[in-house]
């Protein structure tokens, strides 16, 4: 991955700002003055240099391994980040205790027992109750996606497995995955609602090799839940093909998996205290939970990592910054945000304002694209972190950016984000799978980001004017 990396020695990079600053001091009251622009080309340049994410993402991914909320290894990762954020040179770190959703994964087995009997590679979503002991044995109907499913009479579909085979799109971007998603989120209820006994869909990624993409589902109410699996991109095909003889397909199908009551977590919390501002806050997120089959490398302990060393990198300044820096770590991302729902009903009642905020959650592949979410006012600022970016590689993007899932709530209430696009082309082999591990994560590719999230937050956290709405609203 270390290949697009720009090859520019710092001397070139500060000669490469000095002339973007000649050419184009950018305009309007919001504009970073000179002086703030040179300690954010500094900082990126140290950062470049210096930064060390890997560290952090190989010691949570070693000395805590899989995280999933409301397990032990999710309290241990909550202790981890506590003492190793006390390392970095924060002046204040706190757990925000959080009650998640818990559940437990078990077994899960799946085989084709007729017309050609061959086990597949499968795994239950996230949530998903489990089947009775004996398992289920019954056909099976296939439907080309979900849209297929829904368009489906009951007749169909009663007192059958639903195997949806909808594949996911490989982009750049990642914009494969929420269409592909869907079926994952809402498969289950839609079957269960038109008599089905369980659903089996093809995995939510882009793997060509036999690892089955877990992720949370969700059952609407009112509806019989029904266990619901994954399959490895390959075992679709294989399941797909049983269909070309023309007779009845049936599976079998097994799984422990159970939800079990909520159990505690907590965010964890860490201030970078504003010299000027402290009570206005540029928030930095990532989740520390993951899914169990993996270390949760690349989702997301590097999105942790880049966050840790960004902050460690802002904490060396030799002055603090204007406003406070925040890290938030936040609990249960991935089966349902409960973190990010706690951490933005409490900053709804507090005195601080959230001024912008910026998501790690993206992977581990080069930043290829700056995107903002900010009013008009403020793009003088975005231009000026776009100059920032561009020795890095970095291209702008638009002002459509929604922030990631764990900002959501806050972006709901109004407040501006800030979004560095990680090229995504590849992450989606590895996520939510068994795969999920450091060994595909590339130490370069996070010096790059450290850089990139290191210089836009010190112009957020220093320049003066806001960005559009704050959280809670200001004046
Ligand atoms: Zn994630
Ligand atoms: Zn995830």
């Amino acid at each position: 991955m270390a290949r697009c990396l720009p090859a520019a020695p710092a001397a070139l990079l500060l000669s490469c700002f000095s002339l973007l600053l000649g050419l184009a001091a950018p305009a309007g009251a919001a504009a970073p003055k000179p002086g703030l622009l040179k300690e954010a080309s500094q900082l990126r340049d140290r950062a470049l240099a210096d930064s060390d994410a890997w560290q952090h993402a190989w010691s949570l991914t070693t000395e805590v391994g899989p995280r999933p909320a409301g397990s032990a290894g999710d309290r241990a990762a909550v202790t981890w980040a506590l003492t190793r954020l006390a390392e970095i040179g924060f002046d204040e770190i706190r757990p925000q205790p959080v009650e998640v959703s818990a559940w437990e994964r078990g077994t899960a087995e799946a085989r084709i027992i007729r017309p050609f009997p061959q086990p597949l590679v499968a795994t239950a979503l996230g949530r998903s109750v489990g089947t009775p002991e004996a398992g289920i044995e019954a056909p099976v109907v296939r439907f080309e996606n979900l849209a297929a499913l829904e368009a489906a009479k009951p007749e169909e579909v009663r007192g059958r497995i639903v195997f949806i085979d909808e594949r996911m799109e490989r982009e750049r971007d990642g914009s494969g995955y929420g269409p592909a998603v869907q079926k994952r989120t809402r498969g289950p209820s839609v079957a269960a609602a038109r008599g089905a006994l369980a659903l089996v869909i093809r995995s939510v990624g882009t793997s060509t090799h036999r690892f089955a993409h877990t992720g949370a589902t969700r059952y609407e109410e009112g509806v019989r839940p029904i266990p619901a699996f994954a399959i490895s991109n390959p075992d679709a095909d294989l399941l797909t093909a049983q269909f070309a003889a023309g007779e009845e397909v049936e599976l079998y199908l097994h799984s422990s998996a159970r939800n079990l009551s909520p159990a505690r977590s907590a965010n964890v919390i860490a201030d970078i205290r504003g010299a000027g501002k402290p009570d206005e806050i540029v928030i930095m997120g990532a989740h520390l939970d993951s899914w169990d089959l993996g270390t949760g490398a690349q989702d997301n302990a590097t999105g942790v990592a880049i966050l840790m060393e960004t902050a460690r990198f802002i904490a060396m300044m030799p002055r603090r910054p204007e406003r406070t820096v925040r890290i938030v770590l936040y609990a249960n991302e991935e089966r349902g945000l409960d973190g990010s729902r706690s951490y933005t009903a409490a900053a709804l009642q507090s005195e601080q304002r959230h001024v912008i905020g910026i998501e790690a959650d993206g992977g581990a592949g080069l930043i290829y694209r700056f995107d903002s979410g900010v009013d008009e006012e403020a793009f003088p600022v975005i231009d000026a972190m776009r100059e920032i970016l561009a020795p890095l590689g970095i291209e702008g993007g638009d002002n459509s950016a929604t922030g990631g899932a764990d900002l959501s709530t806050l972006r709901a209430e109004g407040m501006p984000v800030l979004s560095l696009r990680h090229d995504a082309s590849e992450y989606f082999d590895l996520h939510h799978t068994a795969n999920d591990t450091l060994d595909k994560v590339d130490p370069e590719a996070l010096k790059q980001a450290v850089a990139a999230y290191a210089s836009v937050v010190w112009i957020a956290a220093n320049v003066a004017g806001d960005f559009g709405a704050t959280v809670p609203a200001g004046e």
